[in-house]
């Protein structure tokens, strides 16, 4: 099931942004799994966004250097409540009959 319940991937500002000068080129940003991130000889770029994982932030937290952010959680639960996300999924959950 899509966590986006019918929303467009384009539509949401979900994605890394890296501040070089922090940087410390650890490479762990190179363990998502989505491609989000290719090496360059200056480190890590952010070269697909819209491949991100809407609400994931684990490469942030593997980052040695603190320095991947993401836009703003609360503006993200502001577009889950404005279009009706949490209701869809949960439907969608009860009928995989993982929730009740
Ligand atoms: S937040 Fe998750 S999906 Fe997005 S780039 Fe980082 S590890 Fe990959
Ligand atoms: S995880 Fe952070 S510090 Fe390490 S290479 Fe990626 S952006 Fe740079």
């Amino acid at each position: 099931m899509p966590w986006f319940a019918g929303i467009e991937r384009a539509e949401i500002n979900w994605h890394p942004t890296i501040d070089h000068d922090r940087c410390v080129k650890c490479g762990m940003c190179m363990n998502c799994g989505k491609q989000v991130y290719d090496w360059t000889e200056a480190g890590p770029k952010v070269a697909r966004p819209m491949n991100c994982i809407v609400g994931c932030s684990t490469c942030a937290n593997l980052c040695q250097g603190k320095c991947i952010s993401f836009p703003s959680l609360e503006e993200l639960r502001q577009v889950y409540k404005q279009r009706g996300v949490w209701a869809k999924v949960k439907q969608e959950l009860k009928k995989e009959g993982k929730i009740q």
